[in-house]
């Protein structure tokens, strides 16, 4: 029970708020706001001009708007919605600059009645272009006296992130109690953390200064005098002001995270002495200039008694393993263990096979660890990884499970880390794991976004590939042309070259998928008898699959049908040619991924992508991009044109990096000046970092906890 003062209202509580009793303080803990202040930061996600009448006859597909006019004509038809048939109500409204059509689907006789011919209406919604004419679904409407003046809105309408139970006049109201209260005199509801003289400083990147409340008010209540498109673009200082102050909150959070890692310690380890050098004479090329250096920055980060938190990205065929296996040794040189962890089973076989090779030459034992390991090896293989006789462990996250348990773990490499999202490589955090950490992408992304997204890692890029590679040619072809790519197919076998044939299905039936490439095996075989026609997917036995890659390696097979289990890491140079079956169903970094299995050799290799129709306006533009270059960072920066952050990174669906107000695209030009502000403030102003948290991570605990 708590005690009667604690029950005494909490004035800063959202239920001291008229309106807000426990049922809805419950609901809108949903939306994170428990506070007065998280009221203020709950900022609206878009706006709606509701502040004038807009002339049919001006109305674009996709503008939203008010517009105002007499229905012409009103009908119920019976229109088609899959094998359903549905009614529908059809008006049409009018005001001698234009008509539109209004389509509702689901209406009451009250309604139906209202909407009949010469009505004055007006109707809010956003305007779709079908076939030749403008309509709008389900707009909200409301009758309109003959000349009456219902006025519209005066300012711009904001429009909440909501959630079941709490509309958004509800919202409305809330934030209109909460701004009153703020605009009281000598309110405290509302303190501006930052450091006067950082404040100035943001208003020289382009903007006049503007103080934190003012900036709250303008966002909520934007002027009348503020256009929609103004707002949209984000570049007002108000939104400037706000975006600095959530960037900067998040860079603190992520250094935050950083330093508490850190904190924890970590072995030092070696240079990897004579192992290392070993190694390298072993290999049948030199390291490229870009190797050497992060194997450089690598020795250097091991070397300090702090975990290395580094993210190394390399375009695909960049040479991450060479430089995963270097870094491995030295943790084995100073005679601890080493774990490899991948995101597919196929990739975690491989580096397997290769890290297996080269510690056979070194003398050293390579332990195997994936879900699917049968119960005798996997007892032998905990039984290794916890006497300390393998020094290096490959597998899957099957790797962190309760019952591995390791002789001396200090070094984690994570391969090809956007697969995994942002939280798995947290999470070795919460396994008590004490290491160092290497991860590796292959989805290298533009600078300031790095800084952003990884701002607690560490990064270097592999920007240079291994000499002698000559580019994949792409080249675009209709499913119609088919017989030609069989003819390319059959050249290049000639020609002693192998390839890959990947097909895809984008309905993530990996069963649908599995079945796709048998028939496509089947049918390949029957066209070109003369061939070994090899088929991997991800349904088969590790064993079976095994043996297909190798012998697919071993040249026994020309050519391998596959599902997109191979789009990650697989590496066979003889492979100059790759098919991609719908292509156009998939997103450009997959796509690059799976292009980036040839050109690994010297031989010029090409790709082919089969498409077929329709084609999006995106799927279109995507396929151009993979003609027009093999840059995966011109890749990655069309693809985050094109999907957006969240999406690239993977961090939607974990809702980190999901801003309030900030876009890490649009407000690039923030993002060095929210650097140096953030190391200013863990120097000199550390006690502003758990507030400026709280206001803007409330309830993304996982910053801080993971
Ligand atoms: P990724 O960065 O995509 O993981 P890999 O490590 O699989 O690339 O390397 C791709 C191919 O390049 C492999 O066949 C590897 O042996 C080869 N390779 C790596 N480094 C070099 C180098 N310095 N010179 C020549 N070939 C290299
Ligand atoms: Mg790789």
């Amino acid at each position: 029970m708590p005690s009667p003062n604690q029950q005494s209202i909490d004035l800063n509580s959202i239920t001291s708020l008229k309106g807000v009793g426990p049922r809805m303080a419950e609901k809108l803990a949903r939306l994170n706001l428990f506070r007065l202040q998280d009221v203020l930061f709950h900022l609206p996600l878009r706006y709606e001009d509701r502040t004038r009448i807009v002339p049919i006859g001006s109305l674009h597909h996709s503008n939203r708007a008010v517009i105002e006019g007499v229905v012409e004509h009103s009908a119920i038809s019976f229109g088609r919605s899959g094998r359903q048939r549905r009614r529908v109500l059809m008006v049409h409204l009018a005001d001698g600059t234009g008509s539109i059509k209004l389509r509702f689907f689901n209406f009451s006789k009250a309604q139906q009645e209202k909407l009949s011919k010469g009505t004055r209406l007006r109707c809010y919604g956003e305007a779709r272009r079908v076939t030749n004419h403008l309509e709008i679904i389900h707009p909200e409407f409301s009758e309109v006296l003959e000349n009456s003046l219902t006025p519209t809105d005066e300012a711009l309408t904001p429009i909440y992130p909501t959630t079941d139970g709490v509309h958004q006049l509800t919202l409305k109201k809330l934030i209109d109690q909460v701004l009153e209260m703020l605009n009281r005199e000598n309110s405290h509801l509302l303190m501006d953390y930052l450091p006067e003289e950082m404040v100035k400083q943001i208003s020289t990147l382009g903007s006049d200064m503007v103080d934190l409340k003012s900036a709250i008010n303008f966002i909520h209540r934007p002027p009348p005098d503020v256009s929609l498109s103004a707002l949209d673009e984000g570049v007002h200082p108000s939104q400037q002001r706000l975006a600095f102050e959530e960037l900067l909150t998040h860079q603190l959070s992520l250094q935050q995270l950083r330093e508490k890692i850190q904190s924890q310690g970590a072995e030092i380890l070696s240079n990897g002495g004579k192992l290392l050098q070993g190694y390298l004479k072993l290999l049948p090329f030199e390291l490229t200039g870009a190797q050497s250096k992060v194997i450089e920055v690598i020795k250097h980060d091991v070397a300090l008694d702090k975990p290395m938190l580094r993210l190394v990205q390399g375009d695909v065929g960049s040479g991450k393993t060479v430089v995963a296996f270097a870094a491995c040794l030295m943790a084995v040189n100073a005679g601890r263990q080493a774990a490899v962890m991948a995101p597919t089973e196929i990739l975690a076989e491989q580096h397997f096979q290769n890290f297996t090779q080269w510690a056979g030459e070194l003398g050293l034992k390579v332990a195997w660890l994936s879900g699917k390991t049968k119960v005798k090896q996997r007892r032998e293989m905990l039984a290794i990884i916890e006497s300390g006789e393998a020094n290096i462990v490959v597998g899957t996250h099957a790797l962190f499970q309760d019952e591995v348990k390791f002789n001396h773990l200090s070094l984690v490499v994570i391969d090809e880390q956007h697969r995994f999202g942002v939280h798995q490589r947290l999470a070795l955090k919460n396994k008590g794991v004490k290491a160092h950490q290497l991860i590796m992408t292959a989805t290298p992304i533009p600078r300031t976004l790095a800084m952003t997204a990884y701002g607690d890692l560490d990064v270097s890029v592999i920007d240079e590939l291994p000499p002698g590679r000559t580019p994949v040619k792409t080249v675009v072809l209709h499913e119609a042309r088919r017989p030609d790519v069989i003819q390319r197919v059959r050249a290049a076998i000639a020609d002693g070259r192998q390839v890959y044939w990947v097909c895809t299905l984008v309905e993530e039936s990996e069963v649908l998928q599995c079945q796709a490439a048998e028939d496509t095996q089947v049918l390949l075989q029957e066209i070109m008898p003369e061939f070994q026609i090899g088929l991997v997917h991800g349904r088969m036995k590790p064993i079976e699959k095994e043996t297909v890659m190798s012998e697919f390696k071993n040249k026994k097979i020309n050519l391998l049908v596959a599902t997109t289990v191979i789009e990650v890491g697989v590496d066979v140079p003889n492979a100059s040619l790759m098919i991609i079956e719908n292509s156009e169903r998939l997103g450009l970094s997959q796509l690059h991924q799976l292009r980036g299995r040839v050109g690994r050799g010297s031989t010029a290799s090409s790709c082919v992508l089969i498409y077929s129709n329709p084609l999006s306006k995106t799927a279109k533009k995507r396929l151009a991009v993979m003609r027009e270059t093999n840059s995966g960072f011109d890749i990655a920066e069309e693809d985050l044109k094109i999907r957006g952050p969240g999406e690239v990174l993977g961090t939607r669906q974990t809702g980190m990096m999901q801003f309030r107000i900030a876009d890490i695209l649009r407000d690039e030009n923030l993002i060095s000046a929210v650097h140096e502000a953030a190391e200013e403030i863990v120097q000199q102003h550390p006690e502003i970092i758990e507030p400026l948290i709280r206001r803007w991570l409330s309830g993304a605990e996982q910053y801080g906890e993971v």
